[in-house]
């Protein structure tokens, strides 16, 4: 309840924020099911139906689909991500990215890939995804720990480890990464920097377009109550605002 409260002030401060943005965006999303699992909270569980209509939506007003290496400082051009790697995303992308050639970018955990716990896409699943062009997979840590809360060694383990586990088990480059619960330090970005990681993408609101900033890319944020018109405001940058708190706590720590 308490969260539908703050979902509806936050529509609303949106809607009458003024300032708006064609720049590009990236898309976070984390699971598509009708069914609903306990692997995420509920914000992140959309149904299919909302996924398509947000599609449909950016084809119908005529929104790029781009990938990491093409979408900085492009307007109307969006990438769309998604977290952990659940497993309805194999179907997904099959009947509903793929038919449109639709780029999407898969953040993966070696421990969810391990764990064959059902949920999860599969070595062979994500195999079987690689060899599409418009489907590009990158690290989001290998157990997906607050990296805030690690040691140097144990933050070089989950950054590191994750990429070489990913790209040993799928023979391929492992480019991106994705801060889990978007959290993280400066030791991660210089990690990531002295590595060779290219992108790094966090939880903040905000546009793709500071190509000075790749260790620090902002997304915007789907949560399963988004009506489509909460939809269109969120990609024209109207709950940009709500950084405001995301640094407000982070100042706190
Ligand atoms: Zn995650």
């Amino acid at each position: 309840m308490q969260n539908k409260l703050k979902k509806n002030i936050s529509s609303r401060i949106s809607s009458i924020n003024p300032f708006y943005s064609n720049n590009g965006f990236a898309l976070t999303y984390h699971s598509i099911n009708d069914s609903n699992h306990e692997l995420t909270s509920q914000l992140y569980q959309l149904s299919i139906n909302n996924f398509k209509e947000q599609i449909n939506h950016l084809n119908k007003n005529d929104f790029i689909s781009a990938n990491v290496s093409n979408i900085f400082n492009k307007k109307k051009h969006y990438i769309i991500t998604f977290d952990d790697g659940y497993e309805e995303l194999f179907q997904i992308c099959h009947e509903l990215l793929n038919m449109q050639n639709i780029n999407c970018l898969i953040f993966l955990c070696p421990i969810f890939v391990m764990s064959k716990k059902k949920g999860y896409l599969s070595i062979s699943q994500i195999k079987e995804l690689s060899r599409y062009k418009n489907i590009e997979f990158g690290s989001h840590s290998y157990s997906h720990k607050n990296l805030q809360q690690l040691t140097l060694k144990d933050l070089e383990f989950e950054i590191l480890d994750s990429k070489k586990w990913l790209e040993d088990n799928l023979n391929l480059p492992i480019k991106t990464f994705a801060y889990p619960f978007g959290k993280y330090d400066d030791r991660s970005v210089n990690i990531l920097k002295s590595s060779d990681y290219e992108h790094a993408f966090n939880t903040k609101f905000g546009f793709v377009d500071n190509k000075k900033n790749n260790f620090e890319i902002p997304r915007i944020d789907i949560w399963n109550n988004d009506t489509i018109s909460d939809f269109t405001l969120k990609i024209k940058g109207k709950f940009n605002w709500l950084n405001f708190f995301y640094n407000l706590k982070n100042l706190k720590k």
